[in-house]
């Protein structure tokens, strides 16, 4: 094939492809290829998605919801997200102020290319989400990132929040539960957290795709429902991926004011459309039929608790290794600083000799960490965290 004459775009030549995307399909292809890997990279639950969500699907399939959907999604769906909120957070959402997109992702890039112009600036807590720092770049905004490591539970405070604010940022981006470390901000930090906010007219993007993946009987918190003022200048972001075993589904949630919505939703209709109209009805399910969901939910829950403990508890027997118990979503975030590799470098050497998967803290604008996905089975987890152990004890520190 032949190379092309122009040079590609801006976009094109300062995007990072998605490096947790890039290790699982590396451990994925080893699997395939017969290799015994032990994958904790992966940023989906292993469960599959509830039956009951299926059979909604494929009734809507055979019933010929076949064509497109309104932009912002079908309108039971966004009905019952809107009544899903105001039950759970109090919040008098309307339909109108929700947009149902191809994945919480695209719910992400909605919401920031609803807010973000060029010049901006935008506040990114790290260890981030590896997407959010791109998809500021895409909406040609600068990320700015502000570090909380392990010593302050991965939690930015709002002294950092406000010290990173300049006269051009525009949004700060939250995440509670947090991926990649598995923080829950309590309501009194995300309440200072928000004062700064609102001190500097800030929007915020609160991204809280895991907020039904959380233990030890922590509470969630949404930011949008503190006042008047935070609601009017929150844009929640959520999905189905994370709490329903939804990922390959393709469906997120935008909840915003208004007219934010529906700015996302004219994004939307020039670039995606609409979500998949007959997964829509099988997400429509998740929502009505609450009981089977909740049933469905509380068994995934029971066994990533599990594993959470478990893994925390060995990760914590590895000389060298120490990691805090994250109080949401599936991953643990333990410190490997002490072996005096890059992260990726030990990222790399353990899936070369220990064939072990995980994503390395740099991904993430953490150096000396690796993010362990505890959504793989308990044997996995076992098996993989004695070769991890193998793998520390093969190090000098
Ligand atoms: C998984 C994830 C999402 C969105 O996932 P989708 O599959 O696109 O719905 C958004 N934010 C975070 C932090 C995630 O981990």
């Amino acid at each position: 094939m032949s190379t092309p004459t122009r040079p590609l775009s801006t976009w094109a030549k300062n995007i990072a492809p998605s490096p947790t995307l890039a290790v699982d399909a590396k451990a994925k292809a080893l699997l395939a290829a017969g290799e015994d890997v032990c994958g904790f990279a992966a940023g989906e639950p292993d469960f599959d998605t509830p039956e009951h969500i299926k059979e909604a699907c494929i009734a809507a399939l055979k019933s010929g919801k076949t064509k497109y959907a309104p932009t912002p999604g079908i309108q039971p769906l966004r009905e019952a997200i809107a009544a899903d909120y105001a039950a759970r957070a109090g919040l008098n959402v309307t339909p109108a102020q929700v947009v149902v997109s191809p994945g919480g992702k695209f719910s992400c890039y909605l919401a920031i290319m609803a807010v973000c112009s060029p010049g901006d600036e935008v506040i990114v807590p790290a260890p981030y989400w590896v997407s959010y720092p791109e998809m500021v770049k895409l909406a040609g905004a600068a990320p700015k990132v502000v570090l909380a490591d392990d010593s302050t539970g991965f939690r930015v405070t709002a002294a950092q929040v406000e010290a990173a604010v300049t006269p051009k940022t525009k949004l700060l981006i939250l995440n509670s539960p947090s991926n990649p470390t598995g923080a829950v901000y309590t309501r009194a930090e995300l309440e200072s957290i928000m004062a700064v906010a609102l001190k500097h007219n800030l929007y915020v993007m609160s991204d809280e795709i895991y907020e039904h993946l959380i233990y030890d009987g922590a509470k969630h918190v949404s930011p949008a429902t503190f006042s008047k003022e935070t609601e009017a200048r929150t844009i929640t972001v959520s999905g189905f991926s994370k709490p329903y075993a939804m990922t390959g589904w393709r469906l997120g949630t935008l909840v915003a004011p208004g007219p934010i919505a529906k700015a996302a939703a004219e994004i939307q209709s020039q670039t995606s459309s609409n979500a998949t109209t007959f997964a829509q009805y099988g997400a429509l399910a998740a929502l009505t039929e609450k009981e089977k969901t909740k049933a469905s939910v509380e068994a995934m829950m029971t066994a990533f608790d599990r594993r959470r403990k478990y893994l925390h508890a060995e990760l914590n027997k590895i000389p060298g290794v120490s990691c805090l118990l994250a109080q949401g979503a599936f991953y643990l975030f333990p410190n490997i600083s002490k072996f005096g590799l890059t992260s990726e470098d030990f990222c790399n050497k353990l899936l070369d000799q220990q064939k072990v998967a995980a994503v390395f803290g740099s991904a993430f604008g953490a150096e000396g960490y690796l993010r362990l996905s505890y959504a793989t089975s308990d044997e996995i987890i076992k098996k993989g965290v004695q070769r991890l152990a193998a793998f520390c004890a093969s190090l000098k520190h």
